[in-house]
C-alpha cells in the first residue's frame, strides 16, 4: 500500500480494497520500523489516527467520503494542532499544546483525513538542511549520510521513505521546493494568499506559504483542493475561487512557451543537474512547447535582500518567546530582565539567534533605511524582472537547487553556502509567485529537482504541466531503497 500515491490510495479505499484503519496502520507500522533511520517525525499520534480512521471508514461506508477521506498524511510541526504537541522544531515550544487547529489541519479534518503525526523540521522552518531542529537532523532516505533539504525536511523525506504517502510543508525561501528537490519528490508552493498561513507559527510572514509534498502532480492538486481558499482569520488571504485543481490536469501542452533564465544556468550550477534540466525541457518540448531564453536580471540580488527581510521579520515574530506567553522558561528567573534574556538564551538554538540579530540590526533606527527600505526596494525591482517575463512566457523553469543532496555536517558551519542552496528559490517567494519542484533525474544516485514557476495564481498550470512531465517520464516513480527495507 506504501507505493501508491493518493490517487490510487483514494480508489483503494472507495473500492474497499483495504479500510482506511488498516491503511493507517500500515503506515504507523512503517514509521515504527524505519524512522529510526530517517528521524522525520517530531510526534507520531498512533492514537488520534486510528480514531479519525475509524471515523473515515464510517465516512466511506456511508458514501460521505471525498478524494481524502481516510487517507493518512504527516504535517510538518509549525501546523497548530489542538491538543497536539506543535514544537516548530524548537526547545522554546518543547511543550507547547495548541488549544486550536491551524486553517489548514482543520480543512484537512473536515475532509476526513487522518493525521499520522507531526513531521521534524529546521527550527522555526530556518534551515536548508533540516540540521538546525532541536530534535536532531533528519537524514536524506536515498543516502543517510545526506540532508533532506529544508526547512521542510522531516515532511519530504517522510514522503521519500514511504511513511506518509503525502505531507504538508511550508516555503518562506524555498522550504517545499529545495527539500523536494532533494528528496525526488514533488513540492508546491502556492501564490502568497492562496493557503491560509493562520495557525501556521510565522517566520516571516510577508514570505511564507504552506502547500502540499507528495509523490506526483495529481496528487499535489488533491491535497491543494483541500488546502487553498480563502480565510477570515488570515489578514493576507486572498478571497478568490479556487478551481479543481484536477480538472486541468490533462490539457495539451502545445503552445506553451517556456521561459529559461540565463541567470540561472550560469556558475555554481552543477553540470549534471543542468543536463537533468536540458533533458527535461526537451521532453516539453517533444510534447510541443517552445523554449525562450529570458533575464531576471535582479536574481544575483534575492539572497542578499531575502536575508534582510526575513531575518527582520523573523525578529519582529519571535519577540513573542519570552518566557511570559508560552513555550519554554528558564528556571528561577532573578527578575524580569532576567527570565528574558534566560529564557531565549537557552530555549534558541545558534541560527535562531543569528537570524534575530541581523533582524533586529537592520530594523533599528539608523540602519533601517540603508538595510530594510533598500530591500524592500529590490524586492520590488525583482517582482517587476517576473512580471516583464511573463509578458512573453507561460511558465518559467530551470533548476530548484544547484546541487544534490550535500553531506551532513557539510554545510553547518557555513551559514553563507547553505543560504545560497536557495539561491533560485527565493525569487519567486519575493514576488509572492506559485514554483513547484519535480523530480527530473538521478545524479550519483541522488534526485535532481526541475522547478517551474508560474504566474499569479496559475497553481493549475503548474500542476498541468507538472502533470503531462510525470505521464511521460518515470523519474517521480524512483524510490530510494531505506537501510531496514535491504
Ligand atoms: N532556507 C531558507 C532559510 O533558511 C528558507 C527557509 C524556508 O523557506 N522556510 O531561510
Amino acid at each position: 500500500m506504501h507505493n501508491k500515491t493518493l490517487a490510487e490510495l483514494s480508489k483503494g479505499l472507495s473500492n474497499k480494497t483495504f479500510s482506511s484503519e488498516e491503511l493507517t496502520r500500515h503506515f504507523l507500522d512503517r514509521i515504527k520500523t524505519l524512522d529510526a533511520d530517517v528521524n522525520s517525525f517530531i510526534t507520531v499520534t498512533e492514537q488520534q489516527a486510528l480514531a479519525q480512521a475509524k471515523a473515515a471508514d464510517a465516512k466511506i461506508a456511508n458514501n460521505e467520503a471525498s478524494a481524502l477521506t481516510g487517507i493518512p498524511l504527516a504535517h510538518k510541526d509549525i501546523f497548530c494542532t489542538e491538543g497536539i504537541k506543535t514544537s516548530c522544531g524548537s526547545k522554546m515550544l518543547d511543550n507547547f499544546i495548541p488549544p486550536y487547529n491551524a486553517t489548514v489541519i482543520e480543512k484537512f479534518n473536515q475532509v476526513g483525513a487522518v493525521s499520522l503525526g507531526k513531521t521534524n523540521m529546521d527550527e522555526f522552518a530556518m534551515g536548508s538542511s533540516n540540521e538546525s531542529s532541536f530534535y536532531g537532523a533528519v537524514k536524506n532516505p536515498w543516502n543517510t549520510d545526506c540532508v533532506p533539504g529544508g526547512s521542510s525536511g522531516g515532511s519530504a523525506a517522510a514522503v521519500a521513505a514511504q511513511l506518509a504517502p503525502a505531507s504538508t510543508g511550508t516555503d518562506t525561501g524555498g522550504s517545499i521546493r529545495q527539500p523536494a528537490a532533494l528528496c525526488g519528490i514533488t513540492g508546491l508552493k502556492p501564490t502568497y494568499g492562496r493557503v491560509s498561513r493562520y495557525g501556521m507559527i510565522a517566520f516571516a510572514s510577508s514570505l511564507d506559504q504552506g502547500g502540499p509534498m507528495t509523490r506526483s502532480a495529481e496528487d499535489a492538486a488533491l491535497m491543494l483542493n483541500v488546502m487553498a481558499g480563502f480565510d477570515s482569520k488570515d489578514s493576507t488571504s486572498i478571497d478568490k475561487a479556487v478551481p479543481d485543481y484536477t480538472a486541468t490536469l490533462n490539457e495539451d501542452l502545445s503552445g506553451l512557451t517556456i521561459g529559461l533564465p540565463k541567470e540561472y544556468f550560469g556558475e555554481g550550477l552543477t553540470p549534471a543537474i543542468e543536463q537533468a534540466v536540458q533533458a527535461a525541457i526537451k521532453e516539453y518540448e517533444s510534447m510541443g512547447a517552445s523554449v525562450k531564453e529570458i533575464s531576471l536580471p535582479n536574481t544575483d540580488l534575492a539572497v542578499p535582500c531575502y536575508y534582510i527581510i526575513a531575518p527582520s521579520e523573523a525578529s519582529a515574530n519571535l519577540s513573542r518567546f519570552d518566557g511570559v506567553r508560552y513555550g519554554y522558561r528558564c528556571e528561577n528567573p532573578e527578575d524580569l530582565q532576567d527570565l528574558y534574556t534566560r529564557t531565549r538564551e537557552e530555549g534558541f538554538g545558534e541560527e535562531v539567534k543569528r537570524r534575530i540579530l541581523v533582524g533586529t540590526y537592520a530594523l533599528s533606527a539608523g540602519f533601517y533605511d540603508a538595510y530594510y527600505r533598500k530591500a524592500q526596494q529590490i524586492r520590488r525591482l525583482i517582482k517587476h524582472d517576473f512580471v516583464a517575463a511573463f509578458k512573453d512566457v507561460d511558465i518559467i523553469m530551470g533548476p530548484t537547487v544547484p546541487n544534490t543532496a550535500f553531506a551532513l555536517g557539510e554545510k553547518s558551519n557555513d551559514p553563507i553556502s547553505m543560504y545560497l542552496e536557495d539561491i533560485y528559490t527565493i525569487s519567486t517567494n519575493l514576488a509572492g509567485l506559485p514554483g513547484m519542484s519535480i523530480p527530473a533525474g538521478l545524479v550519483d544516485g541522488k534526485p535532481a529537482g526541475l522547478q517551474l514557476t508560474g504566474n499569479y495564481f496559475a497553481e493549475a498550470k503548474l500542476l498541468n504541466v507538472a502533470h503531462q512531465f510525470q505521464q511521460a517520464t518515470d523519474w517521480h516513480q524512483q524510490i530510494p531503497v531505506t537501510k531496514a527495507e535491504g
